[in-house]
């Protein structure tokens, strides 16, 4: 399997996030893509396609403010990192404000997702590294890996949060289609439930989504991923979530798992997208499923089994000194 990665993923650098009501160091830091390079040998360079992909799936408006926030940030003599104070809960419109804060805040959901010197560069590259890989699925590959970092579930078309900027699963997902290698499910077992995903494809009956998370009774992000929510309109029936208890196991996980594997097959998929994150480890530090890694090696033979062109994105996992090696044993399962 080939594995794609840029340096330049690692130009986004918050110095912090604000998280259960203290500001602390920012979780999704560069020492995590470093983690998973050093874990695996011969990674290849990533492609520019340019903006076209990304307008597929995000808001013009939006990527324009990813690209100008730090520069008005820093106009307005802002120190430290762009970060929202003022999110609007109803009636969001796009109106044509004067103070960098206001457009923060209608853009993002939370106070997790601070945009940096170089945020927009690692974002812009991370969504290149998923297309690149995707590419290889085109001239006949099974599997293709991307190490997109930032990860990507958590933004939607119009919104920024939980680490996420652009969302990589769907830009690579909507190139997929143009590639004419669709119809195409994306199946995504972070821990966190990969709401920016779902609202892209919410009212979309031609990407099938499946997640497998925590309970957002209990987890981040709260306010998406129940299991009544199964996509409106022409998307109905084509969103499945799977939410799991704290505590979840190996053994417990994998009937969920073989719940959506089953649901994506009998929807038609012909490619599959995976987002995977490794903070369903036992030894996560702001997660609380205990996965080991044997268990991630089994996952992806599950996955692999099902004999459809696959690439994987990464998405989260905070246990630094593990998640190399979680990763490694995840794609050793295909
Ligand atoms: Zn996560």
């Amino acid at each position: 399997m080939k594995l794609f990665y840029d340096d330049r993923q690692a130009r986004h650098a918050p110095e912090r996030e604000l998280h259960n009501g203290e500001f602390v160091p920012y979780a999704e830091n560069i020492e995590r893509p470093r983690s998973i390079v050093a874990a695996m040998a011969d990674w290849q360079p990533v492609r520019d396609f340019g903006m076209a992909p990304l307008l597929a799936v995000h808001d013009a408006d939006y990527l324009a403010f990813l690209e100008r926030a730090w520069d008005g940030w820093q106009a307005a003599g802002r120190k430290g990192d762009a970060i929202g104070y003022s999110f609007p809960v109803v009636r969001r419109r796009p109106l044509k404000f004067a103070r960098i804060d206001a457009d923060i805040g209608a853009y993002s959901f939370d106070a997790s997702t601070p945009i940096a010197a170089g945020t927009w560069e690692s974002a812009y590259w991370s969504a290149q590294c998923a297309l690149t890989a995707l590419d290889r699925l085109k001239v006949g590959d099974r599997h293709a890996f991307a190490l997109c970092r930032p990860p990507g579930h958590h933004a939607s078309h119009d919104y920024m949060g939980g680490y996420c900027y652009l969302n990589n699963a769907a830009i690579a997902a909507r190139q997929a289609e143009a590639l004419g290698l669709g119809p195409v499910a994306i199946l995504d077992v972070d821990y966190h439930h990969g709401n920016g995903t779902q609202d892209i494809f919410y009212e979309d009956d031609s990407v099938f989504f499946a997640s497998i998370h925590a309970d957002p009774l209990t987890d981040y992000p709260f306010y998406w991923g129940h299991a009544d929510e199964r996509g409106e309109g022409a998307g109905e029936g084509t969103t499945l979530n799977l939410p799991l208890p704290r505590g979840t196991d190996g053994a417990a996980y994998r009937p969920a798992l073989d719940t959506a594997l089953g649901a994506i097959v009998d929807w038609g998929a012909r490619c599959l997208i995976v987002s995977f994150g490794a903070d369903t480890h036992s030894n996560d530090p702001i997660s609380s499923f205990k996965l080991e890694r044997p268990d991630y090696v089994e996952m992806a033979a599950s996955i692999a089994a099902l004999g459809l062109p696959t690439l994987v994105v990464m998405e989260g996992g905070y246990a630094v000194g593990d998640l190399g090696l979680n990763v490694a044993a995840f794609l050793s399962g295909f």
